[in-house]
């Protein structure tokens, strides 16, 4: 609720603070249990810092997180010891992320060496579960990351995130590094996980077509903000915010059965820099509908019919909350 992360940026010899990047500038949203909440928009925009962020990997510069009830803003190292198991992260990048001096088994059990007090017995018997879990054969235990595809690699990672029972794992642009014959693969191994073990995704990505696949939900970000939540097919039928719009008008319609032809809406002009955002709507420089009030007045985020988010001037807050007017003894 009300998340930033700002990054100082410093000058000079001195490292005088100058200004920040507004990497994540007044972002609310829930994640419902057992769902899985897509998290798009173009590579800068803030996703994964937003998704590192709700992780505390990060500490955010304002805001709050909860999870499970539990607020997690402020809490010291050691009880973040305790809540790590529940929260886990499957990265972009399995070659980057997995140590190439430790075997499988030694990678896949680091957490449990951490985290949990079995014996030399039972960790490898749960080590050889967690590659049964995703598909991988227990007598390579003992190979060493380079020996494995970028497939495999990714299931390396992932066997690594399960290893402690988590509830909630956020996956940041899980598929992104791998090639399109192996993605479609390791999203369906993350469902199959996700039936299996009743997880909770926060799935990043910039590849519309997959979110549409994985997602319940979809956030759409721009610069740091959340313009649009929505239920996933609300969203990709009916888009409402113009930068979606935008977004899904590249995308080729899958369904052949739905006959209304998007047009390709071109976006023009730069994003601004996340160090010097707009006064008004994020999004004004760019956008096709942009009106004077864009240019001065920030729009909220609000929800503009039950379940739809999205922040821009166009739409009316049609809530109880937010009607002007309402009658008093509403
Ligand atoms: Fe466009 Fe204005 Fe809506 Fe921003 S608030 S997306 S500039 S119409
Ligand atoms: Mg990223």
């Amino acid at each position: 609720k009300g998340l930033k992360m700002y990054f100082p940026i410093t000058a000079g010899i001195l490292r005088r603070k100058v200004g920040d990047v507004k990497a994540v500038d007044d972002v609310s949203f829930d994640i419902y249990e057992g769902e899985t909440l897509g998290l798009v928009g173009e590579s800068g925009c803030g996703k994964s810092t937003c998704g590192r962020v709700i992780l505390r990997l990060y500490d955010p510069t304002a805001g709050s997180i909860r999870i499970d009830g539990t607020d997690i803003t402020e809490t010291d190292s050691e009880t973040l010891r305790k809540l790590r198991p529940a929260m886990q992260m499957v990265f972009q990048d399995p070659q980057a992320s997995l140590n190439p001096r430790m075997t499988v088994a030694a990678i896949i059990g680091e957490p449990l060496d951490e985290h949990s007090r079995l014996s030399k017995a039972e960790k490898l018997n749960r080590i050889y579960e967690l590659m049964d879990a995703v598909g991988l054969n227990r007598n390579f235990a003992n190979r060493y990351p380079h020996e494995f595809s970028g497939g495999q690699r990714q299931r390396i990672g992932i066997a690594r995130a399960l290893a402690l029972n988590p509830k909630f794992i956020v996956c940041d642009e899980p598929i992104a590094a791998l090639d399109v014959s192996i993605q479609a693969q390791v999203v369906n191994l993350l469902e199959d996980l996700q039936d299996r073990m009743n997880l909770t995704y926060l799935f990043i990505s910039h590849d519309l077509s997959m979110v549409r696949h994985i997602a319940d939900r979809v956030a759409v970000m721009y610069l740091g903000r959340i313009v649009e939540l929505a239920p996933r097919d609300a969203l990709y039928e009916r888009p409402m915010h113009p930068y979606t719009q935008a977004l899904l008008s590249a995308v080729p319609e899958p369904d052949p059965e739905i006959e209304t032809v998007r047009k390709r809406i071109i976006l023009t002009g730069d994003v601004p820099s996340p160090a010097n955002p707009p006064k008004g709507c994020n999004f004004c420089t760019r956008c096709p509908k942009v009106m004077d009030i864009c240019r001065a007045v920030k729009p909220p985020f609000r929800e503009v019919e039950p379940g739809r988010y999205t922040a821009c001037h166009l739409y009316e807050d049609t809530t109880t909350a937010g009607r002007t007017g309402a009658p008093e003894a509403f």
